[in-house]
């Protein structure tokens, strides 16, 4: 069975083309000042002071798509990198010293260099140190936010402390940016972020629909602008676009899966290198993947313009990979209950240790709470060494064994 290619990828293409262009240009001709920043850094702030804005973790995920990763991870070992930290790290720092980049297919022959590195560390200390060797590298300033992490309840008084870090970093930013932040323009901007990423959550709930229009496949590829372009009109409108499509495909009963007899929940983060190649497996297998960490992990819900420093600090801290594990397997709960999931794929990350939530017995225990099958697949993120795809698929079709085992046996037991 085929997976079936969503239409609105055409438009995506020339959204995230779009970005990448104007980005390029800026740090080519200095038309704008540029900020590297993590994928749930505060990009709100940098938009309203005019940075077109990086992600170094989107350029890498880039290479895992195109599967080169592997040609640079070995330079930045070499460098003191050790194989066993973030992959997107040593390939980001290994492909900037061999001089290249995937940026090259839009004519962009050098990853953009910033005037200021931005982090937050909400989700792992990685992303520090990421950003410092291309600080030192370049003598630009890193600056960010130092997360708590384990959270179990988000509290008024972390809320307050992230809000203040966030506030702390406005002067330095300003004086790089050589403008003032006005509360008008954040608030604008903020408005258009919260707006992209509600179309964003409202996008993948139509995966609720049985059968479900959209794959998690789908949606690592539809994230690129949640991702890159929050707070950019161009990101609400292919959203718009996006969501019409979808909700077509929901009015016509067209599944992304045919024939779809299974839906799981994947945990973790995606193998950027075998996407096509899990798709295809998942479809063959009548399985679609409706939910995931990964995807949800951009639906802010906090944000408020109304209270811009405060809301962006609380949605910093709400993010799953910032919290506890009993409010992890709440949450994977509820979501397994609302998508209507029969199992959960959970993936080892062997280099990405935040988003690998197999390694404390969360998979025990989810399968026991909710009664349901749970696997462990292992891979990485972009490092094709630590994947297998023989042995990834002689699992997953056991699994999917399992789960029409558990399916005749009720049939057997309502009959
Ligand atoms: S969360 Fe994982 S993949 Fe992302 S930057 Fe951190 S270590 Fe790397």
């Amino acid at each position: 069975m085929k997976r079936r290619v969503l239409e609105s990828t055409a438009s995506l293409k020339e959204t995230m083309a779009g970005y990448y262009l104007e980005l390029g240009q800026a740090a080519a001709t200095k038309s704008a000042p540029v900020a590297w920043c993590t994928s749930t850094g505060p990009v709100e702030i940098l938009r309203a002071l005019g940075y077109k804005v990086h992600f170094p973790e989107n350029h890498s995920s880039m290479m895992g798509a195109a599967r080169t990763a592997n040609d640079y991870m070995t330079r930045a070992h070499a460098r003191g990198y050790s194989q066993d930290i973030c992959s997107y790290l040593t390939a980001d720092i290994g492909a900037f010293l061999a001089g290249e980049t995937p940026f090259s297919v839009f004519g962009i022959e050098e990853v953009p260099k910033p005037d200021v590195l931005v982090f937050n560390t909400n989700q792992c200390r990685d992303v520090r140190d990421w950003y410092e060797f291309f600080g030192r590298t370049w003598n630009v300033p890193v600056i960010g936010i130092e997360s708590p992490h384990m959270i179990e309840a988000v509290t008024e008084v972390q809320v307050d402390a992230i809000a203040s870090q966030m506030e702390a970093l406005v002067p330095p930013l300003e004086e790089i940016a050589g403008t003032r932040l006005t509360s008008d323009r954040f608030g604008k901007i903020l408005n258009l972020s919260k707006e992209c990423v509600d179309l964003w959550k409202s996008c993948l709930g139509m995966a609720t629909h049985q059968p479900s229009p959209l794959t998690f496949f789908d949606g690592t590829i539809h994230m690129g602008p949640v991702v890159t372009m929050r707070g950019m009109r161009e990101a609400n409108e292919y959203y718009r676009l996006f969501q019409s499509e979808l909700q077509k495909r929901v009015d016509d009963g067209v599944a992304a899966v045919a024939g779809e007899r299974f839906r799981l929940y994947w945990e973790g983060m995606p193998i950027w290198g075998k996407l096509r190649e899990l798709s295809e497996l998942f479809a063959a297998l009548a399985t679609t993947i409706v939910a995931s960490t990964y995807c949800n992990s951009w639906i802010f819900d906090a944000l408020d313009a109304d209270d811009p420093f405060r809301s962006m600090a609380r949605a910093s801290l709400e993010l799953f990979i910032v919290r506890s594990e009993a409010p992890k397997e709440s949450y994977i709960e509820r979501v397994v209950r609302e998508f209507s999931v029969d199992g959960i794929v959970f993936h080892d990350s062997r280099t990405c240790a935040t988003n690998s939530n197999c390694r404390y017995g969360m998979p025990e225990r989810l399968r026991e709470r909710l009664d349901i099958p749970v696997i462990t697949i292992e891979g990485d993120q972009i490092d094709l060494r630590c994947y297998s795809s023989e042995q990834t698929r002689t699992s997953l079709e056991g699994f999917i064994e399992q789960l029409e085992d558990r399916s005749h046996a009720s049939r057997g037991a309502d009959g």
